[in-house]
């Protein structure tokens, strides 16, 4: 990404077009209940150390949020530094030096690192067939992965999936959920962008009580849901009580929770009755997306089911030289190709553990999506056997 950036820059400085289709951040103003709760904490004094676990009033909040409050508290919840130090609240409670972290296939690219900072061994479960399921994994593969490493501390999916676009059905949560339960292994679900859901599909319900609620760890924040909230950095997770209790050790002695304005404006975030608006104007970018990319020579395209990404699978276009005599052999050399003849900026699948595979993030202006989506239909066209 650093160095699509730098070639971002100087096509920029050369006054050429850019298209960009890279980094996956909402667009838009933010809710003025939003930045009217943060400026408030500001002229209140709402400035000093809060509780490590985070706000109370936010806690509860969150288990409203989430529809939860049959059966969850406050006590369930810890308020994060983003989704990105859930994660790592997580997976540091969770993991030893040496144990196993099981991942979806097609990992976010910050799981790996994580799991490494504390020592632990990353494993991927591999679907049976990733083509046909497109990467999902069914509770046979788990059970297969499993069998190979009977320690493992946990598994973590993220639906909707970023990078695939797709989304989990409960049924098949449940059945993953039910594998992991059977076995002793925590179910991590990122569910960071559980509310952008497209031809109307409700978010699944997991159990909340019983046996299956002791090993399920929800992560989730205010960094997709919202517009123009990443930078804002809150994050929570929703996870038994032990286990609760202890990230909110772990946090107590690392970042004592996220800033105190910050989490009060996560609170009106929280509180505001919820907008679809910006998830209507997605599903309309979705449209547009596909019907600009129909007739995409070498490229299949993975219907985005959920999420603001779009997955293409280039290997048709490996081994295809282009006109100015480079033949391209990974997602990493397409990607470059289409960034530095067409300016279109993608996110290549090696991000994401998979060679083969382009990301394109739409949440952008429609007219950045027409051009820059008959750019790349050109570069694929120009490209011989
Ligand atoms: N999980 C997934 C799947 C993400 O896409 C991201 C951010 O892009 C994160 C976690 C981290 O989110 P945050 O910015 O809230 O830390």
């Amino acid at each position: 990404t650093l160095v699509a950036k730098a070639i971002v820059h100087q096509r920029k400085a050369q006054g050429l077009e850019v298209y960009d289709f890279g980094l996956g951040e909402t667009k838009g103003d933010l809710l003025p209940e939003i930045r009217e709760a943060a400026c408030r904490a500001y002229t209140e004094g709402n400035t000093k150390y809060g509780p490590p676990a985070g706000m109370c009033e936010l806690r509860e909040e969150i288990i409203r949020w989430l529809g939860y409050e049959e059966d969850f508290t406050k006590d369930n919840v810890v308020v994060t530094v983003g989704a990105k130090q859930a994660l790592f609240n997580t997976i540091a409670t969770l993991c030893s030096p040496g144990d196993i972290a099981l991942l979806h296939p097609t990992p976010w690219v910050s799981y790996i690192p994580l799991i490494h900072t504390v020592s632990a061994r990353p494993e991927l479960v591999i679907p049976k067939d990733p083509d046909a399921s497109r990467w999902k994994v069914s509770a046979e593969d788990l059970e297969h992965c499993l069998s190979l490493h009977p320690q493992a501390k946990l598994f973590l999916v993220n639906s909707p999936c970023n990078p695939t676009g797709q989304f989990y059905t409960e049924a098949e949560l449940l059945s993953l959920v039910e594998v992991c339960v059977s076995h002793k292994v925590f179910f991590v679900l990122d569910r960071l962008y559980w509310k952008v859901l497209f031809d109307g599909k409700t978010f699944p319900n997991l159990p909340t009580s019983g046996e299956a609620a002791k090993w399920i760890i929800h992560i989730d924040g205010l960094s997709k849901n919202f517009r123009s909230t990443g930078g804002l950095r809150i994050g929570w997770t929703v996870a038994p009580e032990d286990i609760t209790e202890a990230m909110i050790r772990l946090q107590s002695h690392t970042t004592s929770g996220p800033s105190m304005p910050a989490q009060h404006a996560a609170l009106a975030a929280l509180q505001t009755p919820y907008n679809n608006e910006m998830i209507v104007e997605l599903e309309t970018k979705r449209a547009l997306l596909q019907r600009e990319t129909q007739d995409i020579t070498h490229v299949h395209i993975y219907p985005t089911e959920a999420s603001y990404y779009s997955f293409w699978d280039v290997r048709g276009a490996f081994g295809k030289t282009t006109p100015q005599g480079k033949t391209l052999e990974n997602s990493f050399d397409v990607s470059q190709y289409l960034l530095h003849e067409y300016g279109v900026v993608t996110v290549p699948g090696e991000a994401f553990e998979q060679n083969g595979f382009l990301r394109l993030m739409f949440h952008i202006d429609n007219e950045t999506i027409r051009v820059g989506m008959n750019k790349a239909k050109e570069a694929f066209a120009a490209l011989q056997v």
